[in-house]
């Protein structure tokens, strides 16, 4: 259950994330609330000071005037109001923003394997669901303005109720009177008040639950319905849904989940209608208590007929700021749990241990890599993915890792670039820890093509170059060496040119082989010592396959390669092979010493594709 402490605290954390990202936000809101609050007061006093006027039989002359006072003032606190909202939308929107941009910021900083844990990932979906379903900072914003500006209206109303209570003796209406205008006729008011705060309070809440629990059910239908949609509207997909004709089945799945979401919403809609049904009823109960009760004051003559416009005004909108100040508690209250979640997310501490060494500088690329015993365990998983791996790297030499799928490959790649640490055991690069080195200087070593390597909807030059700053000439080389500057020469923009359409209508198409090439072109431009490329040549056709290994050791020049593929020929083209099984290195040596082991594995995975190559 939700305590005060857990308001208030929800709260502050969402409003100095506020402040942090828009100083100038808060006050702005409150110089608005503030002004705008009052200008209903002043209608309402300006109507019952007509009534009173005319009924007293003023000087029209006089009336008139105190009119134009007040529409002046209710135009210039307006204007001023309307100013200030101006202002503030653009500044909501750079909250927006900001949001965004440290999500996306936090999510490319965060230790990777914090990252890719279901937990986190569900977290971001919960986050991106809420933002798009009303739980963002601009709802927040809103629920928490109107629950501020129906308490800015409830003081003013309650300040101009104040006289009401002492209201001077009734001058007839006898026992009716002297009830109405007594201590007890006050405390009923004042009961039927409290009963309304109450029930709107309850009611708000009601609705809030309400909301929050369709919320919930929704962020899991629409994960689903955006995993159908994906399918449908990606044209990328589209190609596997028409050849394997896959729209019966993603539509029955897609409209099953259809008929579940209708079912939720039909229940909540129904939920949400009785809720509003009995506040409706209930306003309705007590305009008409308001009437009769201030009516009856009216009658006996306690108040005059200009008070009587003006009470039942001002009790009326001390009903509505009630009633606003319930729903803005209860929606803030929900939203700030959603913003809650986004601040966790942020404040997501990262693990790792980053070391403060900088790593040596070497022009002749001496690096010693060694693994020591070294086991891994992925976190959520029994089974270990390495077990006491040791073995030391050549320097400057070409090494190839090869094994069956799920030997533990890509697990020793994502070790040594430390995307994880090793559970037990130690990296050694030079002798050192590799967590004792900084980890950012430790990352330039690197260079790394994975198998799953992101290119962007950017220009080719800002692709390969991996930023907007960068040496056109050395891009233009490193195109080259990958193998793909004809084809890159050959297009309008050149390296200009950007790649898929999602970041520009002109943008260009390129294969699976040709983004491999670019991926391989921006390992290259970034001239980093080691260089690992991870089933490389996967994509590519048989001819580029072999340019990649006849030009690999132009490509990667003095450095050290490490090179991890299926093709066992690509074997032949390094000095060192690490073989792998079962999450260890059950071999090492050259090609031919390792052939030379009929009983080996690597001996009869050569010989397993020697046979379907040679037919
Ligand atoms: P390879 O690259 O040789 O195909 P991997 O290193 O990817 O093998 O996988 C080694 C083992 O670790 C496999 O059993 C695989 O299922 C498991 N594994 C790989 N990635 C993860 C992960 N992110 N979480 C849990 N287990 C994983």
């Amino acid at each position: 259950m939700m305590t005060k402490n857990g308001f208030i605290r929800k709260n502050s954390r969402v409003l100095s994330w506020v402040r942090k990202s828009c100083p100038e936000y808060i006050p702005l809101s409150a110089a608005k609330l503030l002004l705008q609050g009052v200008c209903p007061y002043i209608s309402i006093y300006l109507s019952a000071r007509i009534v009173t006027g005319l009924t007293e039989g003023e000087a029209a002359e006089t009336i008139i005037r105190a009119a134009l006072i007040m529409v002046i003032l209710i135009m210039a606190l307006s204007l001023a109001g309307w100013m200030i909202e101006k202002a503030l939308i653009v500044k909501r929107r750079y909250i927006e923003n900001r949001m965004d941009e440290n999500m996306a910021e936090k999510s490319m900083t965060m230790d990777y394997q914090v990252l890719e844990q279901a937990a986190t990932q569900e977290l971001i979906t919960r986050i991106y669901e809420g933002n798009t379903t009303g739980g963002g900072i601009s709802a927040y914003i809103e629920s928490l303005s109107d629950m501020l500006s129906g308490a800015v209206s409830a003081i003013y109303a309650f300040a101009l109720m104040l006289p009401f209570f002492f209201a001077k003796p009734a001058s007839h209406g006898g026992a009716l009177s002297a009830f109405l205008n007594s201590g007890w006729g006050n405390m009923i008011f004042a009961a039927v008040l409290v009963f309304e705060a109450y029930t709107f309070s309850a009611m708000a809440k009601r609705m809030a639950r309400i909301e929050q629990e369709s919320f919930d059910d929704n962020v899991r239908g629409n994960r689903v319905f955006w995993f159908f949609c994906r399918y449908t509207m990606n044209y990328k997909l589209g190609k596997g849904v028409r050849v394997y004709d896959m729209y019966r089945l993603i539509r029955e799945r897609y409209d099953k989940n259809l008929a579940k979401m209708k079912s939720i919403f039909m229940r909540d809609m129904k939920r949400e209608v009785s809720v509003t049904n009995t506040g409706n009823v209930l306003t309705a109960a007590e305009l008409l208590f308001f009437y009769v009760f201030i009516g009856a004051r009216a009658i006996t003559g306690a108040i005059s007929i200009g008070d009587l416009t003006f009470y039942v005004g001002v009790a009326t909108s001390l009903m509505t700021a009630l009633r606003t100040i319930s729903n803005g508690f209860a929606q803030t209250n929900r939203i700030a749990g959603h913003m809650n979640e986004y601040i966790d997310f942020l404040a997501i501490p990262n693990e790792k241990y980053d070391g403060t060494l900088p790593t040596e500088k070497r022009l002749d690329n001496e690096y010693e890599l060694e693994f020591r015993d070294v086991s891994f365990h992925y976190p959520n998983s029994s089974e270990p993915a390495l077990s006491h791996v040791s073995v030391k790297i050549r320097v400057g030499g070409k090494l190839a890792v090869v094994g069956k799928n799920g030997s533990g490959k890509s697990t020793f790649i994502k070790l040594l670039v430390r995307l994880y640490d090793p559970t037990e055991g130690e990296i050694l690069l030079n002798g050192i820890d590799i967590r004792k080195y900084d980890y950012d200087e430790y990352r330039r070593l690197f260079s790394v093509v994975f198998q799953d390597f992101a290119l962007f909807s950017f220009p080719i030059v800002q692709n390969v170059a991996a930023g907007v700053e960068c040496d056109r000439g050395r891009v233009l080389k490193c195109l080259e060496k990958a193998g793909i500057s004809e084809r890159v020469g050959g297009l309008e923009r050149g390296i200009d040119s950007v790649i898929y359409k999602q970041g520009d209508d002109e943008g260009v198409e390129i294969s699976g082989g040709e983004a491999q090439k670019i991926a391989i072109a921006r390992a290259l431009y970034k001239n980093a010592p080691i260089v690992i490329l991870d089933e490389p040549t996967a994509a590519l056709d048989p001819a580029s396959e072999l340019e990649v290994y006849e030009r690999f050791d132009e490509m990667v020049d003095e450095k050290t390669a490490i090179y991890i593929s299926h093709r066992m020929s690509s074997c032949r083209f390094c000095e060192q092979i690490l073989v792998f099984d079962n999450g260890g290195i059950v071999q090492t040596g050259s090609h031919e010493s390792l052939l030379a082991d009929e009983n080996g594995l690597y001996a009869s995975l050569w010989n397993t594709q020697a046979r379907y190559y040679q037919g």
